[in-house]
């Protein structure tokens, strides 16, 4: 008897008791309603389940492309990094990079997690399309992380000099650095390993910085890709005006797949075998557009999302393109 009531009054001092696997498991009930609650915020969850990638989005972590680590080295590839509604595109001749764009300030750990995983420690060439947070957010970041030997800016003189704290900020970080600085002019040309980086166009004169965009062309061994940043339809009608437009076996889609750039002409030039959109899920802009997606389709080109794929990478391949994806579907597809 005098034992029992030892017992109660022990209860009663400690009215909760929680086990070592009990804890456990509370924490892990915690981190999932965590997660979960973001998800329904984010209205991710309304897509209908969730994935892998939600969690690594959650999380702030880029999935790498499945398969990727049978990449040879001497690779000749493109990268459409997952960064949300935002662009960073890694291009790639064997052990040589080149980056185009560096997505949102948000999308910094995703950005520097995929390139430390690639083990990036050194980029030939920083390219910046033109100074929208969405694709300067994390340009300070990447100069501070990695090795810089070059960069490329938009020609300024055909727009007002930006004023923003993060185009600033990367400014002062690439004079303290004292990295060498190219303004982007038609006709020029950049080696990236096997691979050259051809500047088609540079932007138009404007007061909308989505078309300071230069028009690149970037020609490896078994693999074309044009990159028009976020450029509208007057870099297009400029491109196919002034230059002699080659075809391309992948394009990234103008402006997140806006309406007001991605146009039939334009696309019926170029001809890509696969376009690839970097936007995020359920952005608030509608990217990529009906109307833009219906003129990929009309060009016969097959479509990737970074929000819905994940992370993309499209490599040469013997027997023509291989493409890798964090959502785990590959395509080979043989030269055309
Ligand atoms: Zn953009």
């Amino acid at each position: 008897m005098a034992k029992r009531r030892k017992r109660r009054t022990r209860r009663k001092k400690y009215p909760i008791r929680i086990t070592f696997s009990q804890g456990i498991v509370f924490l892990l009930t915690a981190f999932c309603l965590v997660i979960g609650l973001r998800l329904g915020l984010n209205g991710q969850a309304a897509g209908g389940g969730f994935t892998w990638e939600d969690i690594y989005d959650v999380l702030g972590v880029s999935a790498r492309p499945q398969g990727l680590e049978n990449l040879p080295s001497d690779a000749q590839a493109v990268h459409f990094i997952d960064v949300g509604q935002a662009d960073a595109t890694l291009l790639q001749s064997g052990q040589e990079y080149c980056l185009v764009d560096a997505g949102e300030a948000s999308s910094e750990e995703a950005l520097l997690s995929y390139l430390d995983a690639q083990g990036i420690t050194r980029l030939k060439l920083l390219v910046m399309s033109h100074p929208h947070a969405d694709h300067i957010g994390s340009m300070q970041a990447v100069l501070e992380h990695v090795q810089v030997e070059q960069v490329l800016l938009p020609d300024f003189d055909k727009a007002p000099y930006p004023t923003t704290r993060t185009f600033e900020k990367v400014m002062d970080t690439i004079e303290e650095q004292n990295i060498p600085v190219v303004t982007a002019e038609s006709g020029q040309e950049f080696s990236i390993g096997e691979a050259t980086l051809s500047v088609l166009a540079s932007g138009v004169e404007t007061d909308n910085y989505n078309n300071l965009s230069q028009v690149l062309f970037y020609s490896a061994p078994g693999l074309r890709v044009m990159l028009t940043g976020d450029g509208e339809t007057e870099v297009e009608e400029d491109a196919l005006a002034h230059c002699e437009l080659p075809r391309a076996d992948v394009f990234k889609a103008a402006h997140h797949g806006s309406s007001t750039s991605n146009t039939l002409s334009f696309l019926q030039a170029i001809r890509p075998r696969y376009v690839v959109v970097s936007c995020g899920k359920d952005n608030s802009y509608g990217h990529p557009h009906k109307q833009a997606l219906q003129n990929f389709a009309m060009v016969g080109a097959q479509v990737l999302r970074t929000d819905e794929n994940g992370s993309v990478v499209i490599a040469a391949a013997e027997d023509g393109l291989q493409c890798y994806t964090a959502s785990g579907s590959q395509q080979a597809d043989s030269a055309a």
